[in-house]
């Protein structure tokens, strides 16, 4: 599902330049439930906003469902974006005086989905993250888990063929965190790839895979089997 080999990032400030990504490699399978974990600053944001396309390496190769992902116009690259991608935030990033129910029909509207069907398949995915009595209150209205709810389900009507997730639960409480991480774990066993970056180890934890990130590279990427195995050893 995604290839990436040799990715390098760099972030020019004036005369200075910071090195973040010095060289990544790696793959993720379809289904998979991966977590990018690190510490604060180790470049995991980076890294998935060029998952994401919302920004580009200075080199490396990134391959997204077979397609090579370079030297893409900026319209090509947002249609493959909005065919391919779903995000979701720290900060939930709904609209704010629109309710529930229609931040989560909003990216079918991009897709054109004409109304009827964009609220009776919007109003499904609420339901499928347990919201559907909440479906037209406003995120003022919601807590902080319902909100990061609203976004997932948002995310996944547009069925993308990966849902990348930078620090879903980082604004959340732990018991909400975990119950979070139960819907995308669910989402998971699915059939859906995914992507977590955390800096909390019991979230990368819930995960099927960890990847760590420090200093740039990779210094780590097990499946959590292994993870749990090297525990006790
Ligand atoms: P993480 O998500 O792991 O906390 P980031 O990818 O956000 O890390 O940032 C990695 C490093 O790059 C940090 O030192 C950060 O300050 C720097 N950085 C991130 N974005 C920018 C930017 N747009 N311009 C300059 N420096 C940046
Ligand atoms: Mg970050």
């Amino acid at each position: 599902m995604i290839e990436i080999k040799d990715l390098h990032k760099s972030y020019k400030m004036g005369s200075n330049s910071l090195h973040v990504l010095k060289g990544i490699n790696f793959k993720v399978e379809d289904g998979e439930l991966v977590a990018i974990m690190g510490s604060s600053g180790s470049g995991k944001s980076t890294l998935l906003n060029i998952l994401g396309m919302l920004d580009g390496a200075d080199s490396g190769e990134y391959t997204l469902d077979e397609v090579p992902i370079k030297n893409l116009s900026e319209t090509k690259a947002a249609q493959y974006r909005n065919k391919f991608l779903g995000f979701v935030f720290q900060s939930f990033n709904l609209i704010n005086y629109k309710s529930a129910l229609e931040n989560v029909a909003l990216p079918l509207y991009y897709q054109k989905v004409p109304r009827k069907e964009r609220q009776e398949k919007a109003m499904q995915y609420l339901d499928k993250v347990g919201l559907k009595p909440w479906a037209h209150h406003l995120p003022s209205e919601l807590s902080g888990g319902q909100k990061q709810r609203v976004a997932i389900a948002r995310a996944m009507a547009a069925e993308p063929k990966v849902l990348l997730a930078d620090e879903p639960t980082g604004a959340l409480d732990s018991k909400t965190s975990y119950e979070v991480m139960d819907l995308i774990q669910q989402i998971n066993d699915e059939g859906n790839t995914i992507l977590v970056v955390t800096h909390e180890e019991d979230i990368a934890h819930m995960c099927k895979r960890i990847v760590h990130l420090k200093d740039g590279v990779i210094v780590e990427d097990k499946k959590i089997e292994q993870v749990r195995a090297g525990q006790y050893v």
